[in-house]
C-alpha cells in the first residue's frame, strides 16, 4: 500500500521529495501557498552532491539549459588579480557527477516535470494553499481557509520562514526562542541576470567575458575580511552561457529598503563603486536588481517529531558563500525516496525517519556551519564543526578540503550504509 504524503510547499525541496517518493511508489500531494509554482530570477549552481541525485531521478541537464562550472576562481574584485582557483572540470571523474549553474525556473520545470504534476498517477499540486498550522503527532495540517488534511506523513519543505519547524518541539521558533529562531547576518544579497548578448555589446564587457575563465568567478574585495563587512561578487552564466547571473553580498544598507528594483540598483553601484571600472561597467547593465537579506540559525537539535519531518531551508536554512543550499535540499529529497522505498505499513515511518535523522543532520549541520564563510575562510569555523563530525570524514578546514566535502557525498551509498547497519 503507498503512503499517503503531503509535502508542505513546492520550492526545490519540495519538488525533489516530490519527484523521489513519487518514484518510490507513494501517494504526494503538495501545499503551496504561491498561486503559481514559480520560481524566482535568478541562478544556482549545483554541486555534484546534488547533480549525482538529480540524475539518478531522470532529471535532463540539457533541457534544464545547464551550464557546466569548469573552476571555481578567486580574483581581487579592484585589481582583477587571480587569488585562487579551485579546478572543477574533473568532477565527474573524481565525483561521479558534474558541477553545472542553472536557471531556478528551468530548474522548478525539470523538476516538475519529472513529478509529473497533476497527471493521471502523478504529483498533486495544490496552488493558493498556505498552510497555517501542522499537527505533527495527528499528521494533519490546517489550511489558511479553514480546512484540514491528513497523511501517513508530513514534509515540511516551506523555506526559512517555516511555520512547519514550529511544530517540532525545540526548534526554538514557538515557545523556546532561544534555540534556532533565524537571526538577521547583517548582510544582504543584489541579484541580476544579464542576457550575455548585452556583455558582447559593451566594450568592458565583451573583455571580461574574454578575461573569466570558464564557471564560477567570485570578485572579493580584499580590504572587507571581517563577515560583517564582506563584499563581494558571484559570477557565473545560465542558460546554455546565454544569460550571466550575478549575486552582491554587502552589508545590509540600514533604513527603509527601496520598492522599486531601480533603487537596489543605485545601492548597488554604490556599494560596488570601489571595483574596477569594468566590473562597475557591467554592474550598469543589471536591470531587474533583487536584494535578499541573509539571514542565519543555529543547526536544529532534531528534524522530525511525529509524522513531520522538515527539510530544505525549514530545516537547515544557509548563507550562499557555500552554494550548497538547494544541494542540501536535494540531497534530503533524494534521501527520503530512498529510505522509504517499500515501506507500506505506517508503522515502520518512524524508524526511517530515525534513519533520514542519521543521514541527514550531522551532514547537513556542517554544510550550513560552513555555508557561514565565503572560500579559503573554512578554518575560522573549525571549532564549531567538530561538534557534528562523523566517522570517516575529514575535517573541511580548507577550500579544497570544503570541496571534497561537499561535492564528494554520495547520499544514496549513505542512505543504503544504514539500512544495512541501522
Ligand atoms: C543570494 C542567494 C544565492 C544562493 N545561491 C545558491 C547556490 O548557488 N546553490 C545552492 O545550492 N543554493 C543557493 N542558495 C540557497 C537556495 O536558494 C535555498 O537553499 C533553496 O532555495 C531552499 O529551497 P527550499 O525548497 O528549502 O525553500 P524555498 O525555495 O524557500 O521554498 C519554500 C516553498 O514553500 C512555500 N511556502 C512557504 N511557506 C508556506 C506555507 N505556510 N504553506 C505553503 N507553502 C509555503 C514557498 O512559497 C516556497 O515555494 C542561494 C540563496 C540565496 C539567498
Amino acid at each position: 500500500m503507498a503512503l499517503r504524503i503531503i509535502i508542505v510547499g513546492a520550492g526545490i525541496a519540495g519538488l525533489t521529495a516530490a519527484v523521489s517518493l513519487h518514484q518510490a511508489g507513494h501517494h504526494v500531494r503538495i501545499y503551496e501557498r504561491s498561486a503559481f509554482a514559480a520560481e524566482v530570477g535568478a541562478a544556482l549552481n549545483l554541486a555534484p552532491n546534488g547533480t549525482r541525485v538529480l540524475q539518478k531521478l531522470g532529471f535532463n541537464i540539457k533541457r534544464a539549459r545547464c551550464v557546466l562550472i569548469q573552476n571555481w576562481d578567486t580574483v581581487d574584485g579592484i585589481t582583477l588579480r587571480q587569488i585562487a582557483c579551485q579546478d572543477l572540470s574533473k568532477a565527474p571523474e573524481r565525483f561521479g557527477a558534474a558541477y553545472v549553474a542553472v536557471h531556478r525556473v528551468d530548474l522548478h520545470e525539470e523538476l516538475m516535470r519529472l513529478a509529473k504534476l497533476n497527471q493521471p498517477g502523478g504529483v498533486e499540486l495544490h496552488l493558493s494553499s498556505r498552510v497555517v498550522r501542522i499537527d505533527a503527532d495527528a499528521g494533519q495540517i490546517e489550511l489558511i481557509d479553514g480546512r484540514f488534511e491528513d497523511a501517513d506523513l508530513i514534509i515540511g519543505a516551506d523555506g526559512i520562514r517555516s511555520v512547519s519547524r514550529m511544530a517540532i518541539s525545540g526548534s526554538g521558533d514557538a515557545n523556546s526562542p532561544s534555540t534556532a529562531a533565524a537571526t538577521s547576518t547583517g548582510l544582504s544579497a543584489f541579484r541580476f541576470l544579464v542576457p550575455t548578448e548585452s556583455l558582447q555589446t559593451n566594450a568592458a564587457g565583451k573583455e571580461l567575458l574574454e578575461w573569466k575563465t570558464p564557471g564560477a568567478t567570485l570578485l572579493g574585495d580584499p580590504n572587507s575580511v571581517t563577515t560583517e563587512q564582506e563584499r563581494h561578487l558571484m559570477w557565473y552564466a545560465c542558460r546554455d552561457g546565454n544569460v550571466q547571473n550575478f549575486v552582491g553580498i554587502h552589508p545590509t544598507v540600514p533604513g527603509k529598503q527601496p520598492e522599486a528594483s531601480e533603487g537596489y540598483r543605485e545601492q548597488m553601484l554604490k556599494e560596488f563603486a570601489h571595483f574596477h571600472p569594468r566590473v562597475v561597467e557591467i554592474l550598469k547593465l543589471g536591470k531587474d536588481v533583487k536584494c535578499w537579506p541573509l539571514f542565519h540559525t543555529e543547526p536544529l537539535p532534531t528534524w522530525t517529531q511525529g509524522k513531520l519531518v522538515v527539510i530544505g531551508d525549514a530545516a537547515h536554512p544557509m548563507l550562499p558563500f557555500g552554494g550548497q543550499g538547494s544541494n542540501q535540499a536535494i540531497e534530503d529529497g533524494g534521501a527520503l525516496g530512498m529510505l522509504l522505498e517499500n515501506v507500506h505499513d505506517v508503522s515502520q515511518i518512524k524508524a526511517r525517519l530515525d534513519l533520514f535523522e542519521k543521514v541527514r543532520r550531522r551532514r547537513a549541520s556542517r554544510v550550513q556551519i560552513l555555508s557561514t564563510v565565503r572560500a579559503n575562510r573554512e578554518s575560522l569555523v573549525e571549532k564549531q564543526i567538530q561538534k557534528y563530525m562523523e566517522k570517516d570524514v575529514l575535517l573541511p578546514n580548507s577550500f579544497a578540503a570544503r570541496v571534497a566535502h561537499d561535492a564528494g557525498f554520495d547520499v544514496f551509498r549513505r542512505c543504503q550504509e544504514v539500512l544495512l547497519t541501522g
